[in-house]
């Protein structure tokens, strides 16, 4: 119910306070074929903030389009984390960034780190940019495959990325098919990108240096596994709201 208020505050270009308010009043023309036009896409599933063309995420509002994911309230977990476990002024890496959601999130919260963020799509990055300018942030976004062609070394390295099995049948349904694949899709069992961070991250960081990543719900032991493995040590996974491990994290010894 509220998404139809939403909507009809977004086309009307009055505040949600004054559509909520004001049920009675019809719409003018213009309004009326936007509102029609939303509700439809609505109802077939596309995600609202694709409608909307904005996203709430932990204490940034963001301008969203389909070149990037719709950033999810279980994310906000690694902006929690980061916040609460990186030192003063530590130079932070983000991989995948999309809308800039991570990143400007934590630049919001800890204007004292400095945040490199990445995406090897043009697109998102353009859309990063954009959200970075209304929210008077500056971190650096480079175009780059995780962290292929990544110099320097970093205090942190935080990601989320795709994670979902290339052949979960919620890829081709709503709301997951509206949003970009590659940005969902982690190939045969999910894990690819995921690996392929924690293979390359320990050089990019600097002693005591944490890498921190979001993963699929019953992802968790595995990714404790891979960052065992890879050297990691105090390696740890918070739960999301709905009770699942949601992200991982170890720290460079
Ligand atoms: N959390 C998303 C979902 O399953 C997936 C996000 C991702 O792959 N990074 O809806």
């Amino acid at each position: 119910m509220n998404e139809r208020f939403s909507i009809r505050a977004h086309c009307t270009g009055k505040s949600m306070a004054w559509t909520l308010a004001h049920p009675e009043i019809e719409p003018d023309e213009n309004s009326s074929d936007c509102i029609e036009a939303l509700t439809r896409r609505l109802e077939q599933g596309e995600p609202l903030a694709y409608l909307l063309e904005r996203a709430e995420f932990h204490d940034v509002s963001l301008k969203v389009n389909t070149s990037v994911l719709v950033p999810r309230p279980e994310t906000e977990l690694l902006v929690e984390l980061a916040c609460d476990e990186i030192v003063k002024g530590a130079k932070v890496l983000e991989l995948g960034t999309g809308s800039g959601a991570i990143a400007l999130a934590l630049a919001k919260a800890r204007p004292d780190v400095d945040i490199t963020a990445t995406d090897v799509c043009e697109k998102a990055l353009e859309c990063a940019r954009e959200n970075a300018r209304r929210l008077g942030q500056a971190p650096t976004f480079l175009c780059a495959d995780w962290l292929a062609g990544i110099e320097g070394q970093f205090d942190a390295i935080l990601s989320n990325p795709p994670y979902v099995a290339a052949d979960d049948d919620c890829l081709t349904q709503p709301p997951l098919a509206f949003e970009p694949r590659h940005a969902l899709d982690g190939g045969k069992d999910g894990l690819e990108a995921l690996r392929r961070i924690v293979e390359n991250a320990l050089p990019r960081l600097n002693s005591g240096g944490m890498l921190a990543l979001e993963h699929g719900f019953d992802q968790g032991e595995k990714m404790r596994e891979m960052l065992e493995k890879k050297g990691y040590v105090n390696i740890a996974t918070l739960h999301d709201l709905a009770g699942h491990e949601r992200v991982s994290w170890g720290w460079r010894a």
